[in-house]
């Protein structure tokens, strides 16, 4: 198999809060290949975001520690680089769009403006070469009368457009990498499926890495060729998209499936997962998820859970039930 194009190991980032030190990623680890897209789902709060803000190196620190491990990009450790080197690959190289486009759009500029600026500050583009860019950006991204859009406010557009403005401005510079923040949920279900088949379409286009952070396994099933899934701050499974769906193994991951609508008859209530995700200043012990599996067994309630193979080394659970020295020891 080829090199990655982001090789991330045993990625972790530490908060430093009053009443102590907590990790809110842990010992995370994944392989990004070019011109695939990596889904990382999870319930909210289980760290997917904060592992992207961690490689793209924009938590604010403090409360964040300098986080540990490797993220290795063409050979280079992202988390070793000086801010000054960081800052020419963060928007360029590896790009990330938010659920919120409002939190990247400046209210107070045009689009034309902001399309710009970043024409300007990684293309070195200027004047007209930069507005000339900044209308071809919004014409790949489909939308119409671009020319007029350029001198719109971020406003005036509907959410759906502004996502597409949001993906123009992350595409302006051909990024290897594109970070999609659950780019789809704040929008309406047609426009979902339109902004999913576009960011599809520029990945062929443009062959770039898609790293995809999504709750919804509908988007996962549609977009994904790689799948991890996160519990309290770690990675407990992974495995290409066909296996983990034709073989979702770990208790959590299971859960995540059948609380899917879509399994639900008319009138059947949905599936939950009992119990809440742990806060990271109070993470149980053992396996983060014993207090919600209905699998637990002593052993999962102290110490480190190893990985084991699925049906091989790349396809992988965080889970006692699949060591295979335990078997007949599944209960409590
Ligand atoms: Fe459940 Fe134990 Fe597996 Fe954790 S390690 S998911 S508690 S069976």
């Amino acid at each position: 198999m080829k090199e990655p194009i982001l090789r991330v190991r045993d990625l972790t980032t530490q908060l430093k809060l009053t009443k102590g030190i907590y990790p809110v990623v842990d010992r995370v680890s994944f392989d990004l290949h070019g011109g695939k897209t990596l889904a990382v789902v999870g319930e909210s709060g289980c760290g997917k975001s904060l592992t992207a803000l961690s490689i793209m190196r924009i938590l604010p620190t403090p409360p964040a520690l300098p986080s540990t491990g490797e993220v290795i990009y063409k050979g280079v450790n992202l988390l070793k680089l000086s801010e000054k080197e960081m800052r020419k690959i963060r928007g360029a190289r590896i790009a990330m769009i938010f659920q919120d486009p409002m939190s990247s759009l400046n209210p107070v500029y045009t689009i034309g403006q902001q399309l710009s600026e970043v024409a300007e500050l990684h293309l070195e583009l200027y004047g007209d070469e930069a507005l000339e860019k900044s209308l071809q950006a919004l014409n790949d991204v489909g939308i119409t009368n671009a020319a007029d859009r350029l001198n719109d406010y971020p406003h005036q557009l509907s959410g759906g457009m502004k996502q597409r403005v949001m993906i123009a401005m992350a595409l302006m510079c051909e990024p290897d990498i594109l970070i999609a923040d659950e780019p789809t949920t704040a929008l309406d279900v047609t426009i979902q499926a339109q902004v999913l088949e576009l960011m599809r379409h520029l990945q062929r286009k443009k062959g770039m890495a898609l790293l995809l952070i999504t709750h919804d396994m509908g988007v996962v099933a549609e977009m994904a060729d790689d799948v991890i899934v996160m519990y309290a701050t770690q990675n407990v499974e992974f495995g290409s998209v066909q296996r983990i769906f034709d073989n979702r193994s770990h208790p959590y991951t299971q859960g995540l499936f059948e609380s899917r609508p879509q399994n639900q008859k008319p009138k059947q209530r949905l599936h939950v997962i009992k119990g809440t995700v742990p806060s990271i200043v109070d993470m149980p012990s053992g396996c983060h998820f014993h207090p919600r599996c209905p699998y637990v067994m002593e052993i999962c309630k102290t110490g480190e859970v190893p990985y084991f193979d699925i049906e091989d080394a790349e396809h992988q659970a965080k889970c006692w039930l699949f060591d295979p020295h335990l078997k007949g020891d599944r209960h409590a």
